[in-house]
């Protein structure tokens, strides 16, 4: 065989996979759909602006390990993620903190904030069931319909009501007036963007891009003894239980000749009326930027469906029951083995991905 390894994908999961299977002095070959290498953390090049082409990326992690691996590769800057919300035509600072508390109940001590909340907790009693109340357990009514309801149901197309609780546990809830979006020890972006990370990860290693494993699987199984498959794990069993569900994204990118559009990289728009929930203004994740002209995105979520990428997962229990049916059929199947958020159907920041292929390739490789 003329490799031992073949690893679909070369997003963050298959890059440091198939750089941790170099090391150990296995040959390997990397296979990809996509025109350009780096999955969804590609940067796009606007005369000077790194355009974070598949939505905004902010590397953030707790991860020493995973900080120390990355910052071998490339140099991050020091950008803090303070997105705004905008509800009813008013900004609000995110995450829920002091800030975002004043600027609703014109409250100016911690405790003051703490007793509105508690108040408006009281409705729900025991383990939150679903975003709804966990949404509500958290920050209180207020805040849950102001912030979070409508935006929510235009991100994953569904009731807060029908939706996992889990989602919302990922922003954090301060009393101090403290606008990071992460809990985080380490954060930043690339200087240069991602995609010197993706190549340096994958120096050395025979790519093949613009090709889609699944049309030659056969082909592409008989080169190598192992295979990493990174892409979606109903689609490698051809849909055979059925298809799982995701959120898709459109990016309605525009180049705009002027030098700040918004002042900030994040804005999330609550409203339903609105249909994109977050416009990105792509230089300002850069800090440096001197440029006259600036690019903006604005996000639309829309139910995935054939022909769009699959951006989220939805990990609702009709789903998450055939995620399992597909994760059992895997175990069953040799010499594949299956990760990153399309394989293994998860809700994955980039260091988690990372951490989760550091340990692959310590248990395989
Ligand atoms: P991917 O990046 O999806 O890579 C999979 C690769 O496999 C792709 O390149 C795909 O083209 C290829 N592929 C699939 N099928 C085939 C096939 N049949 N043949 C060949 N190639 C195939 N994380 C953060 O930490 N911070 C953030 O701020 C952040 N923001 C995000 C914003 C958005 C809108 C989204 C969707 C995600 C965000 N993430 C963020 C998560 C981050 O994108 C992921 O953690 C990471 O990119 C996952 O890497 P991966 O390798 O698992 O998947
Ligand atoms: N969320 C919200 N209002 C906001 C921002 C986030 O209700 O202004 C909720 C929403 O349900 C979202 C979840 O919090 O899906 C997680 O937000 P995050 O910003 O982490 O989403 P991601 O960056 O992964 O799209």
């Amino acid at each position: 065989m003329a490799y031992d390894l073949l690893v679909v994908g070369s997003g963050l999961f298959g890059a440091v996979t198939a750089y941790k299977a170099k090391q150990q002095g296995l040959n390997v070959l990397v296979v990809e759909k996509r025109h350009h290498l780096g999955g969804n953390i590609y940067c796009e090049d606007n005369d000077g602006i790194k355009v974070h082409k598949y939505g905004a990326h902010i590397f953030h992690t707790s991860n020493k390990e995973v900080w120390d691996f990355v910052n071998g590769f490339v140099d991050f800057n020091r950008f803090t993620n303070s997105p705004l919300a905008l509800s009813k035509g008013k900004l609000y600072n995110l995450p829920f903190n002091m800030n975002t508390f004043a600027q609703i109940w014109g409250v100016k001590t911690p405790k003051q904030a703490l007793d509105i909340i508690e108040e408006q907790r009281r409705g729900v009693k025991g383990e939150p069931q679903n975003l709804e109340q966990q949404a509500i357990a958290l920050v209180g009514k207020d805040i849950y319909e102001l912030l979070i309801k409508e935006y929510t149901e235009k991100q994953w197309g569904r009731d807060c009501k029908d939706l996992p609780a889990f989602i919302i546990k990922r922003l954090p809830l301060r009393f101090t007036f403290d606008n990071n979006y992460f809990n985080d020890t380490y954060q930043g972006i690339p200087v240069d963007g991602y995609n010197p990370l993706i190549e340096g990860l994958l120096a050395g290693i025979d790519v093949e891009m613009n090709t889609d494993f699944l049309k030659q699987k056969a082909h592409y199984q008989a080169l190598a003894k192992e295979v990493v498959y990174t892409g979606p794990i109903d689609a490698y069993y051809d849909f055979c239980f059925g298809k799982l569900d995701y959120r898709s994204l459109h990016f309605n990118t525009q180049r705009l000749e002027q030098d700040n559009y918004q002042g900030n990289a994040v804005v999330n728009y609550i409203d339903k009326e609105v249909a994109y929930t977050r416009v990105i203004e792509h230089k300002h994740f850069a800090l440096d930027t001197n440029t006259k002209h600036t690019v903006i995105s604005e996000e639309s979520p829309l139910e995935w469906r054939e022909g769009l990428e699959r951006y989220y997962p939805v990990n609702d229990d009709k789903n998450m029951q055939l995620y399992k049916r597909y994760r059992q059929l895997s175990k069953g199947t040799e010499a594949v083995h299956f990760g990153g958020r399309l394989a293994e159907y998860k809700y994955y920041d980039m260091d988690k991905v990372i951490a989760s292929a550091f340990h692959f390739s310590k248990r395989f490789l």
